[in-house]
C-alpha cells in the first residue's frame, strides 16, 4: 500500500476543521485602507509643506526634495511604529513574475553608542539591495553590477503583516546603474504617461477642460483552491504548480454543477480571511465566486488606476498564497494546473478616464461626447490591429502556452469583438463616410450614428466569452492574459500601442483640419479610414472553432502557439521602433526582456521535464512494477495447482500491457533527458527555447499518455500519487 498518498487522504481528513474567516461583526469599511499610508493617515502625520509636496508629487510626477523627503520618511516611520511595524523595505517586481523585498529595522546605533530607530529621506527614496541574481537579461553585466529600487510616491506604503511580524513596505520601481529598468513598474509608468499625453491631445478635439488621462484596470483572478497536505504529497504540484501526469476523474465539469455553485464552507472559510487581509491592504475586493472547474474560484476588485491596480493584483497573489497555508489549503495560480479541466485566466478590464470623471470608453449622451467614444473605441481597435503580435508576445509563458497553444479559452489568434450593435455602427461609417467630403457627413455625425449608440449597452454585449479581447459595454477585456501573469506586462503593451496609435491619429486629424474641414469632419474622416483599415482583427463569431483558425489564417492573422515564437514579436523592427519612439524600452532593454522572458521559458520546462523524470521512474514505474508482480505471481500460483491457460489469460494479457506502458515510458525518460542535454548545449537563448519547445515537450504528452493508462491499471491502493478526484472532490 502507498504510504504516502494514503496517509495524506488520512491526514487531511483528520486536519480538516473549519477555521473562521468571518469578519466578526466588522464592516469592511472599518479595516479597509487601515494598512495602507492614504488618506486621513497621510493628513495626520505629515506637516503641510510635506502632504502637499507628496500630492503634488502623486498628481503631477514632480520629483519630492530631499528636505521634505525626510520629513514623508519620518511621518511614515511614526504612522508605522505606531501599528507595531519594526522593519520597512522597498517592494519591487524583479522580472522574475513574482515581488521581492529585503528587510531593514528601523533600528540603529549612533556614534556615541545610542541605539534609536531612525528613517530619514534616503532610506525612503533609494536602495540598493544586492539583488545581482535577479533575471537582467546581461544589462547589469555590461554596466554595473548592482540593481537600484527607487520609491514610487503614486502608489502608497503598506504594512505587511506575516504571523506576528508587521513590515513598512515602499512601492519603488526596480532600475540599473545606468538608469535601465530591470522590472514591470518602471515602464509601466512610463506606458501610461505615454498614454496620458497622447489621450489628452485627442481629448481636446472635444473637451479642452482634461488635463489628465488615467489608465484603468480592472482584474478578475481565477485560481483552484486544494487540501495542502494532498498536494504536498505530490512533487510536482509543489516543484511546478501543476500536474504533469493524472487521469481525469469519471466526474469531471460535465455537469458544470460547479459554476456559480455554493462555496464550500472550507474554501469559504479561506475566502473570507484573505479578503480581510487584502482590505486591510486596500484591495477593493468586490465579487468571488465558483468557476466552471471543480475547485476553480475568481475574485475580482473594483477597477483602480493601473499602476496601484497591478500593485494590488501582485500583493493579492501573495496574500491568498501565505492566508491559504492558515487553512491548510493550497492555492494554485497556474494557468493549467489539471489536464482535461479548465484552465485558470486573469481577465483584464481595460479603459482610459480622464480628470473630468468620462470614461472614454463609456458611450456619451450627445453626439459630441458619442464621437469622442467613438473615437477613442476605433483607435483601441486600429491599435490592436496594427500590434496583435505584440499582445500575443505579451501574454506568453510557459504556462499559458497550456490555454492558448491548446484547444483551449482563448485562441493564440489575438481579435477584438464589439458586439452587434456597434458592428452595425462601424459598418455603417464605413459605407456612409465617403473619400468626398460632402454635407451628408454632418447628418451622419450628428443623427445617425448617435442614434444607433444605445447609452447602456451593458446587457447588449459581452455574449461572446470566446474572445480574448472583447468590449464589454464601457471597457474592453483582454481575456487571453494567464493567471500567474505580473498584469504589468500587457499593460505596459496596451498603453504603449494606444499611445502610438493616438499619436498618429492626431497627426492625421491635424492634417485635414488645416486642409479647411471642420473638426468633428476630419475626425469622423479619419474614424472612417481607420475602420476600414482594421477590418481584419474583428471577429464576432466562436474563437474555438476550426473554422475561425482557417479563417483568420486566410485573413492573415498569426496563430502563435508556443511561448517562443510568440515572444519574437518584441524584437521586431516594428516593435523597437514603437517602444523606442514612445520612450518605454531602449533597444538593450527589450533585448535584455527577450533574453529574459525566453530564459524563463527555458527554465520553467527544465523543471518541468526534470520532475516529470523523477515522478516516472521514482513513483510510478516502481509502483507498477510491484503491481505487475503481484499478477507475475498470481499467475505463477494458478498455473502451480495445475489450472489451464483460459484461467491466467487476462492477468498474462494486463503483465503485457503494464510492460509495454513501462518500456514506453522508460523510453521517453531517456530521451527527454537527451534531448535536454542537447538544448542546454545551445548557446542562443531562442534556439535554445524552441528546443525545450520541440524537442524536450513532445515527451511529455507521450509519457504522461503511458503513466495515466497506468494509473488505471495499477491497484489503487498502491497507486502513489494523489489522484484527481482526491485533489478535487475531497474537501
Ligand atoms: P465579467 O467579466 O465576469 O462579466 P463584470 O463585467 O462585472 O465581470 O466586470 C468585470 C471587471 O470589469 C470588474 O473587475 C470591474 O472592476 C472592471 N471594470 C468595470 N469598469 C471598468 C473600467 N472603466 N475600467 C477598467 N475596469 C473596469
Ligand atoms: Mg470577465
Amino acid at each position: 500500500m502507498s504510504s504516502s498518498r494514503f496517509s495524506a487522504v488520512q491526514e487531511m481528513v483528520q486536519t480538516n476543521e473549519v477555521k473562521i474567516g468571518h469578519y466578526q461583526g466588522k464592516r469592511i469599511t472599518d479595516i479597509f485602507n487601515s494598512n495602507v499610508f492614504v488618506g486621513k493617515v497621510i493628513r495626520e502625520y505629515l506637516s503641510d509643506e510635506a502632504y502637499k509636496s507628496l500630492q503634488n508629487s502623486i498628481k503631477n510626477g514632480v520629483k519630492i526634495e530631499r528636505k521634505v523627503a525626510d520629513q514623508i520618511a519620518s511621518g511614515m516611520r511614526n504612522w508605522a511604529e505606531s501599528k507595531g511595524v519594526t522593519h520597512y523595505t522597498h517592494w519591487f517586481q524583479p522580472l522574475t513574475g513574482t515581488t521581492a523585498e529585503k528587510h531593514d529595522s528601523f533600528f540603529t546605533i549612533k556614534g556615541d553608542g545610542t541605539a534609536i530607530e531612525t528613517f530619514d529621506g534616503d532610506a525612503l527614496i533609494q536602495q540598493e539591495p544586492d539583488a545581482s541574481s535577479f533575471p537582467n537579461g546581461g544589462i547589469r553585466a555590461t554596466f554595473e553590477a548592482r540593481g537600484y529600487t527607487a520609491w514610487d510616491p503614486s502608489s502608497p506604503a503598506f504594512i505587511m503583516e506575516t504571523g506576528h511580524g508587521k513590515t513598512l513596505c515602499i512601492p519603488t520601481i526596480f532600475i540599473a546603474y545606468n538608469g535601465e529598468s530591470l522590472d514591470n513598474k518602471a515602464p509601466l509608468l512610463k506606458s501610461i504617461s505615454a498614454l496620458d499625453k497622447a489621450a489628452v491631445e485627442v481629448c481636446h478635439y472635444f473637451d479642452k477642460n482634461v488635463s489628465k488621462v488615467s489608465t484603468t484596470l480592472g482584474w478578475e483572478q481565477e485560481y483552484f483552491v486544494i487540501d495542502e497536505t494532498l498536494a504536498n504529497a505530490r512533487p510536482d504540484l509543489v516543484m511546478c504548480g501543476r500536474t504533469l501526469v493524472g487521469h481525469a476523474p469519471a466526474k469531471g465539469q460535465q455537469l458544470e454543477d460547479h459554476y456559480f455553485g455554493s462555496i464550500p464552507e472550507r474554501v469559504y472559510a479561506f475566502m473570507q480571511d484573505f479578503e480581510q487581509e487584502s482590505y486591510k491592504l486596500g484591495i477593493p475586493l468586490r465579487t468571488r465566486h465558483n468557476e466552471v472547474a471543480p475547485s476553480q474560484f475568481e475574485c475580482a476588485p473594483i477597477f483602480e488606476e493601473v499602476n496601484i491596480a497591478v500593485d494590488h493584483n501582485s500583493l493579492l497573489m501573495d496574500v491568498m498564497t501565505r492566508v491559504a497555508k492558515r487553512h491548510k489549503l493550497k492555492v494554485l495560480l497556474h494557468e493549467k494546473p489539471f489536464a482535461g479541466v479548465n484552465g485558470s485566466g486573469k481577465h483584464n478590464n481595460w479603459s482610459m478616464s480622464t480628470d473630468t470623471g468620462v470614461n472614454l470608453l463609456g458611450p456619451g449622451k450627445t453626439p459630441r461626447t458619442n464621437l469622442m467614444f467613438l473615437t477613442f473605441f476605433v483607435n483601441t481597435i486600429k491599435a490592436v490591429h496594427d500590434y496583435a503580435d505584440l499582445m500575443r508576445a505579451s501574454i506568453a509563458s510557459a504556462s499559458n502556452d497550456h490555454r492558448l497553444g491548446a484547444n483551449e479559452a482563448p485562441p493564440a489568434i489575438i481579435s477584438v469583438y464589439v458586439g452587434k450593435y456597434l458592428s452595425q455602427v462601424l459598418d455603417e461609417i464605413e459605407e456612409r463616410v465617403t473619400d468626398n467630403f460632402s454635407e451628408q457627413d454632418e447628418v451622419i455625425l450628428k443623427l445617425d450614428i448617435h442614434k444607433q449608440i444605445p447609452e447602456l449597452m451593458m446587457d447588449n454585449t459581452d455574449r461572446n466569452r470566446t474572445s480574448p479581447f472583447a468590449f464589454t459595454g464601457n471597457k474592453f477585456e483582454f481575456r487571453a492574459v494567464g493567471s500567474t501573469a505580473n498584469c504589468a506586462t500587457p499593460m505596459i503593451v496596451m498603453n504603449t500601442i494606444m499611445a502610438e496609435t493616438l499619436k498618429q491619429f492626431k497627426i492625421e486629424v491635424d492634417e485635414l483640419i488645416e486642409k479647411g474641414e471642420k473638426k468633428e469632419i476630419a475626425v469622423m474622416h479619419i474614424l472612417r479610414k481607420y475602420i476600414a483599415a482594421s477590418k481584419k482583427i474583428r471577429f464576432e463569431g466562436d474563437n474555438y472553432s476550426e473554422e475561425w483558425a482557417e479563417e483568420a489564417a486566410r485573413r492573415g492573422l498569426n496563430n502563435f502557439k508556443t511561448t517562443p515564437e510568440a515572444l519574437d514579436a518584441y524584437v521586431t523592427e516594428h516593435a523597437k521602433q514603437l517602444f523606442m519612439s514612445n520612450k518605454i524600452f531602449t533597444e538593450v532593454e527589450l533585448d535584455a526582456r527577450h533574453e529574459i522572458m525566453l530564459e524563463d521559458y527555458v527554465k520553467k520546462v527544465q523543471i518541468e521535464a526534470r520532475i516529470l523524470g523523477y515522478l516516472a521512474t521514482n513513483h510510478i514505474l516502481p509502483a507498477t512494477i510491484n503491481y505487475q508482480n503481484t499478477l507475475i505471481e498470481n499467475v505463477k500460483g494458478l498455473q502451480a495447482i495445475g489450472l489451464d491457460a483460459s484461467t491466467t489469460k487476462a492477468q498474462i494479457n494486463l503483465i503485457k500491457v503494464i510492460s509495454e506502458h513501462i518500456q514506453k515510458i522508460n523510453d521517453n525518460v531517456e530521451a527527454m533527458i537527451e534531448a535536454r542535454k542537447q538544448a542546454n548545449n545551445e548557446a542562443d537563448m531562442h534556439k535554445r527555447a524552441a528546443l525545450y519547445c520541440n524537442a524536450v515537450k513532445p515527451h511529455f504528452d507521450a509519457i504522461r499518455y503511458s503513466a495515466d493508462k497506468l494509473e488505471l491499471m495499477v491497484d489503487d491502493k498502491s497507486w502513489p500519487l494523489p489522484k484527481y478526484r482526491e485533489l478535487l472532490f475531497l474537501r
